[in-house]
Parts: C-alpha cells; structure tokens; sequence
C-alpha cells in the first residue's frame, strides 16, 4: 500500500492558559512511501517522529494536512478503519491473557463481512505466530517471556489482521544490545516476506541505516532529508543531518576559505575551487583522513587503538569544535604509537563544508546536491 502524506502538521495547544506558546511537533510533513517499502524515520527525542505516527494511525488528528493510503484520503478514518498494525516500545500485551489469547485478540472484534470463524482466526494467530517464530510458545503468559519474546508477540498481534501499514514506534528501545540487533533483523525479514509497507520510528541512527529502503531525518517537527541510508551519509544536506549520522560520529573542525583554498587553523587542507571565502564549518567523515609523513593536517597524537582490519586514531586539532578527532584508517599504515604529532591528508568526497551561520551545505568540487527521491525510491 502506497502511503503519502501532504503538508501534515501537528500543533499541541499551549498546556499553561496563561501563556500562548503552542508545540509544533510536525511542521508541513511531505512524503510519498512507495508500497512494500520499509521508511526509518529518525531524529532526536522530542522531534516529532511519535506524533507522525500516531497521526498515519489515527490515534492522533493533524491540525492540517493529508494522509492517503493508496488512493484514498484516510485522514478522518478513526485508526480500527484504516488497516493499520501499530507496535510500541513497551510491548503493551495484556498480561492474564496468553500469547495466543493475545494474538486472537484483534480478530475477535472484527465486525460484519470482516467476521471470522473460530478455525479462520486460529489459522491467522498461528501463521502470525510462525512469521515471528513464537508457535512454540502460544500457551505461556507474557510474563514468562523474555523481552524479545514480547516483542515478538506485540509484532504477531499488530501483523494478524494483516494490515496495509505497519507502524512501529521504538520497537527495540527495551531490549539489550544483542537482542536489539537480531530482532531488528528480524523485522526486516517480516517486512520483506510480507511485503507490508512499513514505517519504523527510531532515534538510533545506526538502526534506522541498516534497516530501511529510505530515511526521514526529522529535526524540531521539521523534515531536514530523505534519502537512501547510503546516500544521506554520504552527501548530508546540512550539519545536523551529517552529524546525526554516523559512529563514530563525523569531525566538525572550524574552517575558512580563502582564494579556492580551505584552511584548517593556519594549514591549507583543500582546494575546494569556487567557493565563496569566509569561515565555514568543515565536517569530516573519520575514514577521510589519510596518514602521510607530507600531510596537510597537523593533529596532536592521543591513541592509536588497533581494530582487526581498521586502526582508529584518536588526536586532537585547536581547530576542532569537540575535544578529539576520531579517523579509521587501513591497518597498512603504520602509526608510531609513540609519535608527538600525526599528518593527514583528507579525502575530498569526505570533507563536507556548512555555511557558519545557516549550518547549511556548501558544495565544491565535483560535489553536488542529492537529488529528490520521491520519484526512483
Ligand atoms: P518524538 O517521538 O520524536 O520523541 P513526539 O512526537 O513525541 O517526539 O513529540 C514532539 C513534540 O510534541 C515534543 O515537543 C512533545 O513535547 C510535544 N508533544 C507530544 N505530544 C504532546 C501532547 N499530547 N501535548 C502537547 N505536546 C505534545
Ligand atoms: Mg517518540
């Protein structure tokens, strides 16, 4: 199911009478989700990404805007009309019922032509039960569950009616790191082998990176890019979007151009061509720095930590805006551990520069800006 949302947007009246200060959570919010895709919304807490969902579900109205599934405006549909699976971050299964018990329980409400016979609803709770591979366990209370096992279930329950759209709210927030990652996975198994267009809310970047076709970076209800994980890490559209994305995180040094040239400090690091001079933000990737005994960048060696394949250098730059420079580089390149000082030159496609005041891109080079997805995605 093909969903789009037009010009949606989201106020919260002020809760204090006395003061007119209303929230925006979701500011002018256009995107067309082709169907059978899976879209990461991400952003920090507090940006608007629940509100979002809740307003695709129903559970919320939009103060203004549009919500088509297909071809049809469901923006005044109540959320049991719109064929929707929700999951959230505390599973929210109810605890004197059992998994299957649980899992029937949105079959048992479905009324008139939707009404299903006991043998029809037992075939779906099982079927939903095998995706999430929980069959095994249909007769156990949640509280004989582990965390990723009610997660499963939660998933089994939002997938049995079999809904055009499935939404999913921080579904991983409450599991540990390992369970986190295979259950992600897990969902990305679901989605594919059902097919169902899906949007999956997180604030964890490397998340919404390794299981999405698309992301949505939000920032303060305001959609900033959408793009293709890959895309949107290599060519960040301003600061917030390449410092959200990335670990470690991309280095952010205080720069100025000068005549074509770009200056890290007093050290010429670049030509970046026809770019208008002044100070500018330069952000670099930590696998754009290239050790070289000739290199244009001076930086104090702190660590040189020696991972596998890749070696991470930590060390330090009075230019840069956070205390330490984090690079990987290729395990060819011998660091004396014991050095004073390192020398790097950096990769053109991995430099990105930012406008000082607007924080927004400054292409230069063979650099350009991405190119709207709606249309390929
Ligand atoms: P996220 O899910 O990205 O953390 P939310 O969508 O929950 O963000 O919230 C976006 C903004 O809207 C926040 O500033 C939040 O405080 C505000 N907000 C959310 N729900 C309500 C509400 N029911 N009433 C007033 N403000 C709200
Ligand atoms: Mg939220």
């Amino acid at each position: 199911m093909k969903v789009e949302l037009q010009n949606l947007t989201k106020i919260f009246p002020s809760r204090n009478k006395k003061s007119n200060e209303e929230v925006v959570a979701v500011s002018d919010f256009n995107l067309t989700i082709p169907d059978g895709k899976l879209v990461g919304l991400l952003g920090p807490s507090g940006c608007g990404k629940s509100t979002t969902l809740y307003m695709i579900s129903g559970l919320q109205k939009p103060t203004a805007g549009k919500i088509f599934f297909g071809d049809e405006d469901v923006t005044e549909l109540s959320p049991e009309n719109r064929g929707i699976g929700l999951v959230f971050q505390n599973y929210a299964l109810y605890p004197h019922m059992t998994v299957k018990q649980n899992i029937l329980f949105p079959l048992q409400n479905l009324k008139g032509a939707d009404k299903m016979t006991k043998e029809q609803m037992h075939e779906r709770a099982y079927k939903a039960a095998r995706l999430v591979q929980i069959d095994e366990l249909m007769d156990r209370k949640p509280s004989e569950l582990s965390g990723g096992q009610q997660q499963r279930v939660a998933i089994a329950r939002a997938l049995v009616k079999m809904p055009r759209v499935l939404l999913l709210d921080e579904p991983l927030s409450n599991l540990d790191a390992r369970l986190r990652l295979q259950t992600r996975e897990e969902i990305r198994r679901i989605q594919k082998e059902t097919g169902i267009t899906t949007i999956f809310v997180t604030h964890d970047q490397e998340e919404a990176m390794s299981i999405s076709d698309v992301i949505v970076v939000m920032k303060l209800g305001v959609v900033q890019q959408v793009g293709k994980p890959q895309e949107i890490y290599d060519n960040p559209i301003n600061l917030f979007v390449a410092k959200f994305l990335g670990t470690p995180p991309i280095n952010v040094f205080d720069g100025k151009v000068k005549d074509g040239a770009l200056y890290i400090g007093e050290e010429k690091v670049l030509d970046v061509g026809k770019v208008n001079d002044g100070r500018v933000f330069v952000g670099v990737r930590p696998e754009g720095f290239v050790p070289a005994e000739d290199g244009a960048l001076t930086c104090k060696l702190s660590n040189v930590e020696v991972m596998g394949r890749d070696v991470s250098i930590v060390s330090s730059n009075k230019a840069m805006l956070s205390q330490t420079i984090r690079s990987i580089v290729d395990a060819d390149y011998k660091i004396s551990v014991g050095a004073e000082y390192v020398k790097f030159n950096l990769k053109p496609h991995k430099v990105f520069l930012f406008d000082e005041y607007t924080e927004e891109r400054i292409y230069f080079g063979s650099q350009s800006a991405p190119t709207p997805i709606d249309e390929e995605m």
